[in-house]
C-alpha cells in the first residue's frame, strides 16, 4: 500500500517523478542510464540547463538579473558559503530556530554577526516582529520556514542591504515577491527532489564585493561561470528536481500549488484546533503551511493514536526531537487525501476517547 507520506525530509515526491526518475536509472539517453553518462553530454548539460531555467521562470525572476545553480553540499554548506562571499564586515542574522542557529555559528567563523532578534526564548514557536535592522550591514539572513517548529515567515523587510534567505523548506510553495530577495538557497529534499544538491538563485549584481579569496567550489561566480558544473554535478538529484519543477509548472506554478498547500494546511490546523485531544505547538500567526507542529493534551493516548496512524498507512508523523509531539510535514507533493486521512485518525481517537 502507498504511504501517506508526512515525513519532514528527505519527503514526498510526484508519483510520476519517481516513475520517470526510475526509468531514467535504467534507459535516459539511448539505451544508457542517467548515471552511467558524461554530464557534459548534451542529454545531462539540457538537464541541467532546464533546470535552471524552471527555478527562475517559476520563481518569476526571468530576466531580473538573477542566477541559478544546483550545487552540493546541502543548505548546511550555504550557511558558509553564503558568509565567504559576502560577509566583509558584520551581517545580521534572525534567530528563528535550529537552522538559523547553524547559520549563525558558520558565519560568525568569518567575520560579526549581530543576531537581530531570536524567539529562542519559547524554544523559537514564533517568529520575532517588530526587530531594528541596522542598514551598515552588509546584508540580512532569515529562514522563511522553520521545519523543525512549524514557524513560517509571513512578511519578509524590504531593505537597503542584500536579503538572504533560507528556503530549503517553503520553495515553490506559495507566492512571494522573490524579487525582494538576492540570495535565496533551499536543500532539494524538503519540496523540490531528493537529496544531494542545493538550489542556489542569486542576484548577480551583489557578488564580487569581499576582499577575501574565496576556495573555487564555495565561489558563486565561478559556479556562475561554470554553469553549475565545476565539478562533477550530482545529476540524479538534478534531473530528478527538473522533474518535479516540470511537474509544478504543468499543475499551473506556484499559484495553483500554494491554493492547495492552503486546504490542507487549513483542515489540518482546523483540527487541531477544534479537536479537544490535541494542541499545537507553533504561535498560531505564525504557523507554517508545510509543517504542521502539534501534540496530545494527554500522553496516555500515545499508543492508541500511534497504532491508528500505523494501520491507516501514515509514515513520518513524528516531532522532531526539539519539540517532541508530533509534526505534519505538508509539502507541495503530499495530496489533499493524506491530510483528509490523518484528521480522520485525529476525529476518531476524539470519537473513541
Ligand atoms: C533541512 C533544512 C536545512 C538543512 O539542509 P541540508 O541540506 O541537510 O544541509 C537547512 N535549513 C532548513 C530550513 C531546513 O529545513
Amino acid at each position: 500500500m502507498k504511504k501517506h507520506n508526512f515525513s519532514a525530509g528527505p519527503s514526498i515526491l510526484p508519483e510520476e517523478v519517481l516513475e520517470k526518475s526510475a526509468q531514467a536509472l535504467l534507459d535516459f539517453d539511448d539505451g544508457l542510464s542517467l548515471i552511467e553518462i558524461s554530464h557534459r553530454s548534451k542529454a545531462f548539460v539540457d538537464v541541467m540547463e532546464n533546470a535552471r531555467i524552471l527555478a527562475i521562470e517559476l520563481l518569476g525572476l526571468k530576466g531580473k538579473g538573477y542566477k541559478a545553480l544546483f550545487l552540493q553540499g546541502g543548505a548546511n554548506t550555504q550557511f558558509l558559503a553564503v558568509a565567504l562571499n559576502l560577509l566583509e564586515n558584520r551581517a545580521g542574522y534572525l534567530n528563528t530556530g535550529t537552522w538559523s542557529d547553524k547559520a549563525i555559528k558558520e558565519a560568525r567563523m568569518f567575520q560579526e554577526v549581530l543576531e537581530v532578534a531570536s524567539s529562542k526564548d519559547a524554544n523559537f514557536n514564533y517568529i520575532p516582529k517588530k526587530y531594528v535592522i541596522p542598514s551598515n550591514l552588509d546584508y540580512f539572513h532569515c529562514t522563511s520556514n522553520n521545519t523543525i517548529f512549524g514557524t513560517q515567515m509571513k512578511e519578509f523587510p524590504k531593505l537597503d542591504i542584500p536579503l538572504v534567505c533560507d528556503m530549503s523548506s517553503d520553495i515553490f510553495s506559495r507566492s512571494l515577491d522573490f524579487s525582494k530577495f538576492d540570495l535565496i538557497y533551499a536543500g532539494a529534499q524538503k519540496n523540490m527532489g531528493p537529496a544531494g544538491t542545493t538550489l542556489v538563485i542569486i542576484k548577480e549584481d551583489i557578488l564580487g564585493k569581499v576582499s577575501r579569496q574565496i576556495p573555487s567550489m564555495m565561489d558563486y561566480k565561478v559556479q556562475i561561470s561554470k554553469d553549475s558544473m565545476f565539478n562533477t554535478p550530482p545529476v540524479f538529484a538534478v534531473y530528478t528536481s527538473m522533474l518535479t519543477l516540470e511537474w509544478l509548472k504543468g499543475l499551473g506554478g506556484i499559484e495553483a500549488i500554494e491554493k492547495e498547500n492552503f486546504k490542507k494546511s487549513r483542515l489540518m490546523y482546523s483540527e487541531i484546533d477544534l479537536n479537544p485531544l490535541f494542541k499545537g505547538f507553533a504561535a498560531n500567526a505564525d504557523r507554517s503551511t508545510m509543517n504542521a507542529t502539534f501534540s496530545l493534551t494527554d500522553d496516555k493516548l500515545k499508543i492508541d493514536f500511534e497504532d491508528m496512524c500505523k494501520d491507516a498507512g501514515i509514515n513520518g508523523l513524528n516531532g522532531h526531537r526539539s519539540v517532541g509531539g508530533y509534526r505534519a510535514s505538508m509539502y507541495n507533493a503530499l495530496p489533499l487525501g493524506s491530510v483528509e486521512t490523518l484528521v480522520e485518525v485525529m476525529s476518531e481517537l476524539e470519537r473513541k476517547a
